[in-house]
């Protein structure tokens, strides 16, 4: 029997000697909440058509693992509202169990988490991100604009008792979040979770002005450090995130700050959509049709090379900025399309 373990594509390096290990699959541009920085109230989403069924996103990611993926996470959209996702994660959790895959994660809006926080824990699943804003229940409504924040902090507790290990991010918004974060910090930690703040991104279209959102995270830590003690750490979960403990509540708080410190340098990622899309980097338009490739062979070999020749392509950074002569989106597209 074939050795699952040991890759049997080329790995990926760019151009810039960075080993991408790191996969980010959009298994669905669909949601159920309509984030106000995420998506417009009208959102006009892809025909099922050009979606990859699920086998065909299994097959694209078991090449990504042959070639060196070891870490991936399912988002979206809504990942769990995409039909069946289960079956994906059924298929992919085979890689945990070879080794071949060291994690496997997802990252959702905690709507669905009651009915399949127990699932993918069962599936080899041990930490998901989830996302959430605020802890008022009417800004919650507010800000998703679908979303009723009870859901899905129930949907948190049976993350928590499953045995998943839950870490909260949290988009940094100015005049909506930015006096509640120091409070959402000790809740979250007080349950023994991880949180991470996110500067908003400039992707795709809204309906709001993205300077009236933005809000920078170093003015956040000097709020937090008159109240709490701050200090730099050196914990890594492959992400973008850099790592502050926190003494007063011992927990960890993650900053992710797209726009105000650059992070490019060590990315290790790619992200896939669920139209078999392949985005080199989340600010850039470039992209690679994997679908075509997908559909018109059999053989993996054919993919891995069309793989390899979009690393190729994967840029040394984004260009990022949000100010008010730049009042347009970075990037078209909108976040849920790429994922996350
Ligand atoms: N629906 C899932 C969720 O909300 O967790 C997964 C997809 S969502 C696009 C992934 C993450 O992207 C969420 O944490 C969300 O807050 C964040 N996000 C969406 N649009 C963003 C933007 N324009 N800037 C920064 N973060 C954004
Ligand atoms: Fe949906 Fe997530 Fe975007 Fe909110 S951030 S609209 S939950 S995809």
């Amino acid at each position: 029997m074939q050795n699952t373990n040991m890759p049997i594509f080329d790995a990926m390096v760019d151009n810039f000697n960075r080993q991408i290990s790191y996969l980010r699959v959009s298994v669905t541009d669909r949601c159920d909440f309509r984030c106000t920085y995420c998506m417009s109230e009208n959102m006009t989403f892809l025909p099922r058509k050009d979606l990859l069924s699920l086998e065909e996103l299994a097959r694209l990611c078991s090449v990504f693992i042959q070639k060196g993926v070891k870490k991936l996470r399912l988002t979206g959209g809504e990942p769990l509202m995409r039909k069946n996702i289960m079956q994906l994660v059924e298929t992919l959790s085979a890689h945990l169990e070879t080794g071949a895959l060291e994690e496997l994660t997802l990252t959702t809006n905690g709507s669905q988490l009651h009915r399949f926080a127990q699932p993918l824990a069962d599936f080899g699943v041990k930490r998901i991100n989830v996302s959430l804003d605020t802890l008022n229940a009417d800004k919650f409504a507010k800000v998703t604009r679908w979303g009723k924040l009870e859901q899905v902090l129930d949907g948190i507790a049976h993350a928590l008792n499953a045995g998943l290990k839950v870490k909260i991010n949290a988009v940094a918004l100015k005049n909506f979040n930015e006096h509640e974060i120091p409070a959402m910090m000790q809740w979250v930690h007080e349950r023994g979770m991880d949180f991470t703040l996110i500067e908003t991104m400039p992707l795709g279209e809204v309906d709001e002005d993205r300077t009236d959102q933005y809000l920078p995270l170093s003015q956040v830590r000097k709020q937090l450090e008159e109240k709490f003690t701050l200090e730099e750490i050196s914990y890594k979960t492959g992400g973008p995130a850099r790592y502050l403990k926190v003494h007063e509540t011992g927990g960890r708080l993650g900053l992710i700050t797209p726009l105000t410190h650059n992070f490019c340098e060590s990315c290790n990622r790619v992200r896939l959509t669920c139209t078999g899309t392949l985005f080199m980097c989340l600010g850039q338009e470039d992209a690679a049709d994997l679908r075509a490739v997908l559909r018109s062979s059999d053989d993996d070999h054919v993919l891995s090379q069309a793989i390899d020749a979009a690393i190729m392509r994967k840029p040394e950074g984004h260009d990022f900025i949000i100010d008010r002569q730049h009042k347009r989106p970075a990037v078209s597209r909108h976040m849920s399309m790429t994922g996350g």
